[in-house]
Parts: C-alpha cells; structure tokens; sequence
C-alpha cells in the first residue's frame, strides 16, 4: 500500500501517518520526491484498511499496489534511484563501469589491474575475497588478506571497492573493508545474507541468479530495502540455457525489463554473462545500446594465470579498447562516463 501525501503535507502530517502504520505493527518507509513524499508501506497488510488512511489530513490519496514488490518499483518511486559509492556516482543518467580481477590474487596483481582499469575510466575496482566456486578444490580466495589488499590498493588510487559477501560469517570483515557489498548469482535468494547486508547500510550489487525471473531479481532486491537501505545495484550476469557457445546466457531484455518496473539501476556482466573472452565486448556493447546503468568487467594483467575466470578476463589492452569503444556508445545513449584525465 502507498499513502500519497498532497503537495503541501507538513512535516508533522507525515509524522502522523507514519505513527498510525506503525501503530498497526506495520513498517512506513517515507519516500521524498520532487513533487510530494510518498509513505510506503509493507508488512503483512492482509487486514489493513485503506480507508483509515484516506481522510487524515494531508494525505491525497492511497494506492494499493498490486505487484508483489513494493519499494523497488517505480509505483512507490518514479524518480531513478541515484546515490554514491564512495564518491563515484551510481543510476540515472551516470554509467557506472566497476572492473577488477575475479579473485584478489596478491597486492602486486590487484594493483597492477587496479592501475590500468582506472587509467582507461573504470570508477570502481571489483575483485573476490571469499569465493564461491563450484568446486571446493578450486582457489576460495584470500579472505581477509584479500580484503586488506583491495583496502590498500583503494588507499593507493582512490578507487572504491566492490567484494563479494558469500556468506553471513564474512559479511562484517566485508562490510568493514569494502565500500560495495556483493551478492553474487548462488546468493541472490539467500535471505538472511540480503536482510544481514541490507543492515550494514552499504551499498548493495545484486547479481540475478542464474535460473532467476526478474519478478524473484526485484524481490531479492525487496528484501535489502525492506532493511530501509534504499541502494541497490542490479546486475544482470547470464543465466542458465541449453547454449553451449557461452557458459550463460546473457539476458539483455532483463534490462528494460527491470528499468520498465523499478527505479533501481541495472548493470551487465558480459565476462561471466558468456564466459567467453571474445564475446565480453560484444556484449558489453549490446548492454549499453540496451539502456544499461554500467557495466561489471573481470581484467586479469595475465589470463592464462588467473586463479578463477581466466578465460572470460581480459587483458588490460583489450580493457583499454572496450573502454573507447563503449565510451562512444554510452555517449549516443546519454549515460555520462567521467571524463579520462590520463592514460
Ligand atoms: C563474480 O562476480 O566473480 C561472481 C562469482 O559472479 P556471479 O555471482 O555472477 O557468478
Ligand atoms: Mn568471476
């Protein structure tokens, strides 16, 4: 339910209906926009009246949202949802592009790949600490000394840093060194890590699981900010079809799917969206040209060394090329990239 409050709603108008939901055992979250505050409301609503709401002063009308998701959706906000990552601006009209390697390896890689993502116009630097790999034989990552190497490397070139949180035993130590929390694709249905993470009041990079339907996408998303964190990047990463020429499939028609239904950014991930190192700046093209808010890029100063996803990363030089190439696109699709100082 939404309760729309006039134009001219006072400060204590809004108090007062936010005391009545809650009154209910109910949660208010007030939404401020340009024209006037919208107070949604969520919870178990099965036996709320609407109508109690209808004649308090101030209030303009109540909707009853029918979707299934609430906050996210452009019903309980139509302004794009924009906020900061560090000081780098995520949503709306700015093209976020967060690159790194898969895995944080050791200071001299992450470092050397930071440097060169930064210098071709990438704004944040990815790179795995904890990792969930298919395999428990396989490289799980450096965990806090993964951590304490992005913070340093972020401490080096002012990049902010997005890490993973793969479960809610590292969820402080990664909320503690990281600027972005992400959830990755096995995760995005993993409740009690959304609510946990939502709580820290980080911002949140949530991958689509790869067998996910937007409407489950938006209600993982519906989980953080029911925790009253209202910022949340979604990604779409490829889910799972019957190709055997990419290791996902990426679904591009999420894109504006998601941005037709919500005000929450979206970004693609081509590298593991196809797995296929060729096909990551296709892809990534055809993520922009399909509206995407950003773009997510595994880079690996050496490929065929990389400890996880070497075959999907690409060398800075190939970075370097998808960067002019998508900072002419974004151009065309009014997305601002920061302007490049260096390279
Ligand atoms: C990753 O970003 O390295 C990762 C593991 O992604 P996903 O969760 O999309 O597989
Ligand atoms: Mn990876």
């Amino acid at each position: 339910m939404l309760i729309v409050m006039k134009m001219d709603a006072t400060p204590s108008e809004i108090d007062r209906v936010v005391e009545e939901i809650e009154g209910s055992g109910l949660k208010a979250h007030p939404i401020p926009g340009a024209q006037r505050t919208a107070i949604g409301i969520t919870g178990n609503l099965g036996a709320l009246e609407g109508g109690r709401f209808t004649e308090m002063s101030g209030v303009l009308e109540v909707i009853r949202v029918s979707h299934p998701y609430k906050l996210v959706s452009k019903e309980f906000k139509g302004e794009d949802t924009v906020f900061k990552v560090g000081d780098v601006p995520v949503g709306g009209s700015n093209f976020v592009v967060i690159a790194g390697p898969c895995s944080v390896e050791s200071y001299e890689q992450t470092s050397a790949i930071a440097r060169r993502v930064q210098a071709a116009g990438a704004q944040l630097l990815r790179g795995g600490a904890y990792k969930p790999r298919t395999s428990p034989y396989s490289f799980q990552g450096l965990g806090v000394e993964g951590l304490e190497i992005l913070a340093r490397v972020r401490e080096e070139t002012g990049m902010p840093v997005v890490t993973e949180a793969t479960d809610i035993d590292v969820l402080d130590a990664v909320a503690e060194y990281g600027d972005m929390i992400q959830i990755g694709a096995r995760n995005m249905q993993n409740f009690t890590l959304l609510k946990r993470a939502g709580r820290t009041g980080k911002p949140i990079l949530l991958k689509r699981g790869m067998a996910a339907t937007i409407t489950e996408l938006l209600l993982a998303a519906e989980y953080v900010l029911d925790q009253g964190n209202p910022n949340v990047l979604l990604c779409e990463r490829g889910v799972r079809t019957f190709a055997d020429h990419t290791r996902n499939t990426l679904d591009l028609s999420a894109i504006p799917a998601v941005q037709n239904i919500s005000h929450l950014p979206i970004i693609a991930d081509p590298s593991h969206g196809t797995g296929v190192r060729r096909k990551v700046l296709p892809m990534a093209m055809a993520s922009v040209a399909a509206g995407a808010n950003g773009l997510m890029i595994e880079v690996h100063d050496e490929p065929e060394r990389a400890l996880s996803d070497g075959k999907q990363a690409l060398p800075p030089d190939q970075f370097d090329h998808l960067m002019d190439e998508v900072r002419r696109l974004a151009a065309v699709m009014d997305r601002q990239l920061p302007v490049l100082v260096q390279r």
